[in-house]
This record gives C-alpha cells, structure tokens and sequence, in this order.
C-alpha cells in the first residue's frame, strides 16, 4: 500500500490578521441583520448582494493575479475567508463555485480573453456559474455524458440535458461537459467543456425542489443553443482531463466538513452549562475530529499552494468531512431534545431541520461515497 502523506501546515501571522478583519466584518452583517445564519449555506445560500459585498472586500478571487482583478494573496489565506464564511453560516452559495473551481479552471486552461473577460467580474462577485456535469443518465458514470456539441461554422450547436444543476437559476453562465466527439471506444475521450450562456435562446431551466420545498438545483434543456466557438475551455477533446483537475479544488475544502458546523457551534452553546460527563465527551469527540479533518483540508491546500494536484487526499477530505456533517447531526439529536421545523422560533430546532433536510445530499454531490472510496482505493494501490 502507497502512502499518503500531507504537510503539516501551521496559518501564517497575516492569515490571523485577516481572520479578525474577516470575523468583524460578519459580525457587524450578523448584526445589520444582513444574514441569518444557517446551515449548508454553500449551498442553498445564495445573495448577490452579500457576494458583492464579499469582493469588494477583496475576498473573491484571492489566489489569482493582480491583472485579472485578483489580489495575489495565499491559498492559506483563501482558506481562512472560507472557513470564516461557512462557521458564519454566510449566504455564498452564488459565488462559490466560481471562486472555488471555475477561476482556476480558466486560470488554468482559458484562453487570454476569457481570463480578461470574467475572471475580474468574478473577483468582484457580479457574475455567477453554475456546474453542468451530471445528466439524468449519468452521475457516478460520468464519462458517459450524452449531451452534444456539433460543430457548425464557427459556433457549436449544444444538445441535451443536464440535472442536479446547483444554483442555474441564478448563475449568469453554465461551465458545460459535453461531447465534442462521437463515442467510442474510449468514453473519456472526444469530452469538451464549454462556457455556456443561461440566458441563451434553446435553454430551459427547470426547478427540481428540495425536501424543504426549497429551490436550489434545477434541470437545464439544451435545444439547438449556439454558442460561439471561442466559449471552448482549453483543448478541444480534452475536457475530461480538465475536470478531474477541478476535483482537488471542488472536494477538499472546509465545505465538505462544515456544512452542519452552526449547528455544532449552537450545540456546544446549549451544552456551555451541562455537567453531563456523556455530553462533554461527545461533543469532546466532535471537536477533536473537526480538528483533524482542518488539518487533512490545509494540508491539501498547502499542496495546492506548491501547484500539485492531490486528488486522492482530496477525496479522502471530502469522504471523512461528509461523514463528519452526518455525525453532528446525530450527536445534536441524541444530546438536546428538539422539536426540529425550519419555521421554529428555537434556532437549535431551526438549525437541526436545516441540516436533517439537507443531509441526504451531503454524501452524493461532489462525487458519492462509493465512488471517492474507489478513488482512494485505487490510488493508494489497494485495488
Ligand atoms: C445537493 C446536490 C447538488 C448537486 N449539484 C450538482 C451540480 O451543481 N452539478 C452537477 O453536475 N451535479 C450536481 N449534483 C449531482 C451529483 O454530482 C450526483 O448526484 C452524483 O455524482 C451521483 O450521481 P447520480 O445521482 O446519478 O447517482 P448514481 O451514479 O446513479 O449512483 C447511485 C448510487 O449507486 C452508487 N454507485 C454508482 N456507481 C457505482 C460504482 N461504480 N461502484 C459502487 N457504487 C456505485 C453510488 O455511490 C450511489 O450510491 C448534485 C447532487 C446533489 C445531491
């Protein structure tokens, strides 16, 4: 069996700094009444207004160069905005996956005018993207998308459907995995992936609800889009390659642990005056491992950092934290008597219906638990 090692990353003194700049300015938010925290809000939290906010801070974009509107600061640093974010239970889901993969995915690949033209919007939190990779025909098996894109003079002609499509109601563009090239026999091959507009004629956005009746991921129907040829990323036929390079960013960071932590935070609040040995130990052991996964997610951001691509520790990240979130949940339930509503005036109640009701995704988006344990199999070379 390979080993897998992860630095041991200690935060820098200026990461410190700007977590106190980044906790004053959520507590003054809090208290405007800007937000109202709540779990999963990655997710299911979305407000332009707050991902404005957000870049005007300097907050988006970090990581990437001055002349791209970014702000050439650490990804240690970037990972203290986040973790900030989410304990805050902030509203952020409309920047986050532009921040979090579709920058460095055009960073990475991108032609020089699309950098120039939506990296800076990105970076001051007015353009939105959504993710098109799942289809109703193919999650786990992505390889197998059907969805077409026929050359036609100087514009692609986009056929098929995506689904699961988190936040496409709102996002401004859809970072698109479709077939450039017939299948055959190597499905990995002949995928590309292209900037689609949402608002282009041919598109249809359908709202899938969740179990709070909540309208967060949609159906998106392609019919006849066209899209002009310079909306390709990177390499034609090379967009398999692009997207697992995604996975590092898209399945280590503090989102795949945090989702439930304001729920944790008001647990050990209601606990603050318990004298139950049983109750201090658990949430003892939560603590503790919230503590190691931290250090598993800086270790892989540490990596990101140095330009490598820790795919397998990622996904390892992502298979703990998920189980991590699922874990406060039943701790939280065992320990407090509740009554969980999303409408109850208890924010404990509130807090626990938030998080039950989103639970049964935590473990399937970004790649489900089978599959990542696959992933981390085969890589350390048990498989
Ligand atoms: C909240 C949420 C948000 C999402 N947002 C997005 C988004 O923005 N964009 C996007 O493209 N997708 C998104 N998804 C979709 C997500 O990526 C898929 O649900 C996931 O990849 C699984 O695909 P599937 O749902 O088709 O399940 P399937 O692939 O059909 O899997 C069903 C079950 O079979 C198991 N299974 C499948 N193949 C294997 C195998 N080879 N070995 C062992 N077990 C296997 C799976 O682990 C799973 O338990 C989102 C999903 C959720 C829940």
């Amino acid at each position: 069996m390979k080993e897998l090692t992860l630095p041991n990353i200690e935060l820098p003194e200026e990461a410190e700094y700007l977590r106190k700049e980044i906790r004053e300015f959520l507590n003054k938010a809090s208290i405007q009444g800007s937000f109202e925290p709540k779990c999963d809000t990655w997710l299911g939290g979305y407000s332009a207004e707050f991902s404005r906010k957000i870049g005007q801070q300097g907050w988006l974009g970090m990581t990437w160069p001055k002349k791209y509107g970014g702000h050439e600061r650490s990804a240690l640093e970037r990972f203290v905005v986040t973790e900030e974010l989410l304990a805050a239970g902030a509203p952020v889901a409309a920047h986050w996956f532009g921040d979090r993969q579709t920058g460095p995915l055009l960073l990475r690949y991108g032609t020089e005018e699309q950098k120039q033209r939506f990296l800076p919007l990105l970076a001051k939190g007015e353009i939105y993207f959504a993710i098109g990779l799942s289809e109703p025909n193919s999650g786990s098996d992505l390889a197998s998308v059907s969805t077409r894109a026929k050359k036609s003079g100087n514009k692609w002609i986009v056929n098929g459907s995506k689904i699961w499509t988190s936040g496409a109601h709102h996002a401004h563009y859809m970072i698109t995995l479709v077939r450039t090239a017939p299948l055959g026999d190597k499905k990995h091959e002949g995928l590309s992936q292209i900037l689609l507009d949402l608002s282009a004629p041919g598109i249809t956005i359908r709202p899938i609800h969740l179990m709070t009746g909540e309208h967060h991921f949609n159906e998106v129907i392609m019919e006849d889009v066209e899209v002009s040829e310079d909306m390709i990323i990177g390499e034609e036929g090379e967009g398999w390659k692009q997207s697992l390079a995604e996975l590092a960013y898209e399945r280590s960071g503090p989102e795949r642990f945090m989702s439930t932590y304001p729920l944790l935070e008001e647990l050990v609040r209601r606990l603050s005056d318990s004298d139950s040995d049983y109750a201090k130990i658990a949430v003892g052991r939560l603590v503790a491992r919230l503590w190691t996964l931290r250090k598993m997610s800086l270790g892989v951001a540490g990596l990101l950092e140095q330009g490598k691509s820790p795919e397998i520790a990622a996904a390892l990240v992502k298979d703990l934290g998920t189980e991590y979130e699922n874990e406060i949940i039943k701790v939280a339930r065992l320990l407090i008597p509740s009554n969980p509503s999303v409408t109850a005036e208890s924010r404990f109640d509130a807090l626990l219906a938030q998080a039950i009701l989103h639970a049964p995704g935590f473990t399937l988006r970004g790649g489900t638990t089978e599959i990542l344990r696959g992933i981390i199999a085969r890589g350390l070379g048990v498989r």
